[in-house]
This record gives C-alpha cells, structure tokens and sequence, in this order.
C-alpha cells in the first residue's frame, strides 16, 4: 500500500517536525493506524514533496519527522478553468476533477442565469486538496472567489487565450488546444446557459475564442471536465 500523501503547512525542511491534529491526526492514527516509523509524503504547495515517517501518536494528534525532499513541486500546466457556478454537488464534482487533471486555477464565475451564485471557500478548500492528494500533485491548483462575469472580461490578463465552451458551435476544441502555445483558460456556462448579452460579450472579448465539444448539449460539468481533459490531452506536462 502506498503511503499516505497529506498537504501540510510549509515551508517543509529535511529535519521538521510536523504535528499533525483534527482530522488529518485522525486520518493517519485511526484510519491508516499508522505507527512510528511508518512513512508519509507530505506536501506544502511550496517546497515540493518531502518523505516524513511517524514519529509519535497521541491520542488526539500524530507527529511526523520530515527525512528528505522527494520532488521539487511541479511546474503546473497554465491552465484556468473559469466555471459558471453550478449546483454545489456538480460544482464539487469539477473542482475535484480540475484538480486531478491539473489544472492551475479555478475560477468560479457567477453569470445572470447561475441558480447557485456562492461557494462555501473552506468546503472547496477541502475537496481540492483532498483532489491533490489522491493524485499526488504537488502544487494545489487556486481557488478564486466567484467573480461576476462582466469582471472577469474587464480583468482579463494579458496574454492568455480565454476559449469559450460554446454550444451553440466553434472550433473543434482538440484542434485549437492542439495549435495553442501559452496560458489560456476555458469559460464554461451554468446549467441555463449564457443569456445572448453576456455571449455578446465573451465573443467580442479581444482574448476570447469559441470552441465546440461537438453537436450535443452537454452539462455544464460535462463541458468543464471534457474540456480540461481535451486540454491536458494535447499538452506534455
Ligand atoms: N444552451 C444549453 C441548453 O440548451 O441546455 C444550456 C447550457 S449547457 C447545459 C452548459 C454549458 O456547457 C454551456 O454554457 C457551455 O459552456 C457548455 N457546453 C455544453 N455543450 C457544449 C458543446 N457541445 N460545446 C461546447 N460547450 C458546451
């Protein structure tokens, strides 16, 4: 079995001591029943990733000694996925999945029609890292508070493509992926989709271009997760 991965407050450094309390404690000394001695990989989402081995358990926490780096953290791929808020056990879904296929951000977006307009930020929190963990990132991917959609077309950055995940028809998303060098970003609709001002206005954005993900009309979650993975498809890293 492997061990057990955990993202931690860092810096890390080759001699730490880690204690570890609430959940995670519990995580490690009740559900792994780990012992002194056994291993641990630990994260800080700015070292990179580091082996530790139980040094003590308590009854309410675990302490860990930090042995020595593993990896450096990972270059992450410069991808944002910029998702209209959906219902929370959808919208769950897509963070856990973006995070898997590594994406650097996410990034809520809130727009006339979304029936969901908040995100709980600690409960997002958890399931990213959560994410990461499993997939044995070593960068956590941000989490951006939910901005309003006019804002997030007013701010846009500089030299990142924004594509639109268009239902109603674009390029073939694996063909303009596969032809795009640099940062760039996929905006994803809510379950009502864009009202004709707001596509107006994505379409008129100097740093925007549509993409199709074929004939049919997917969910939203459907679109976001497809087009990540299309994107992380046609990248190396
Ligand atoms: N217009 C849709 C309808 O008639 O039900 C409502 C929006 S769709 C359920 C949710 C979002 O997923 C859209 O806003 C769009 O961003 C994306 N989407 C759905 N199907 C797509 C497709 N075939 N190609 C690209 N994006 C798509």
């Amino acid at each position: 079995k492997s061990a057990p991965r955990l993202f931690v407050p860092g810096p890390l450094e080759e001699g730490a001591h880690v204690p570890l309390e609430g959940g995670q404690a519990h995580y490690l000394g009740k559900v792994m029943r780990s012992a002194p001695g056994d291993a641990v990989v630990l994260c800080d989402d700015l070292t990179g990733e580091w082996l530790a081995e139980v040094s003590g358990v308590g009854k309410r926490d675990v302490t860990l000694a930090v042995v020595r780096r593993l990896r450096e953290r990972e270059a992450v791929p410069d991808f944002w996925l910029c998702a209209a808020l959906i219902k929370k056990d959808r919208f769950d879904l897509v963070l856990e999945k973006a995070t898997e296929l590594g994406v650097a951000a996410v990034r809520p977006v809130v727009t006339r029609r979304c029936v969901a307009d908040k995100l709980n930020p600690e409960r997002a929190r958890t399931i990213v890292t959560e994410a990461a963990e499993q997939c044995a990132r070593t960068a956590l991917p941000a989490l951006a508070e939910p901005v309003k959609l006019d804002a997030l077309l007013r701010d846009w950055p500089a030299g990142r493509r924004l594509y639109f995940a268009d239902e109603e028809g674009g390029a073939p998303a694996a063909e303009a992926f596969a032809a795009h060098e640099g940062p760039a970003a996929l905006l994803v609709g809510p379950e009502g989709g864009f009202d004709d001002a707001e596509r107006a206005a994505i379409r008129a954005h100097p740093a925007a271009q549509a993409i199709t993900l074929g004939p049919r009309i997917l969910r939203a979650e459907t679109a976001a997760i497809a087009g990540t993975a299309l994107w992380m498809g046609t990248r190396g890293d």
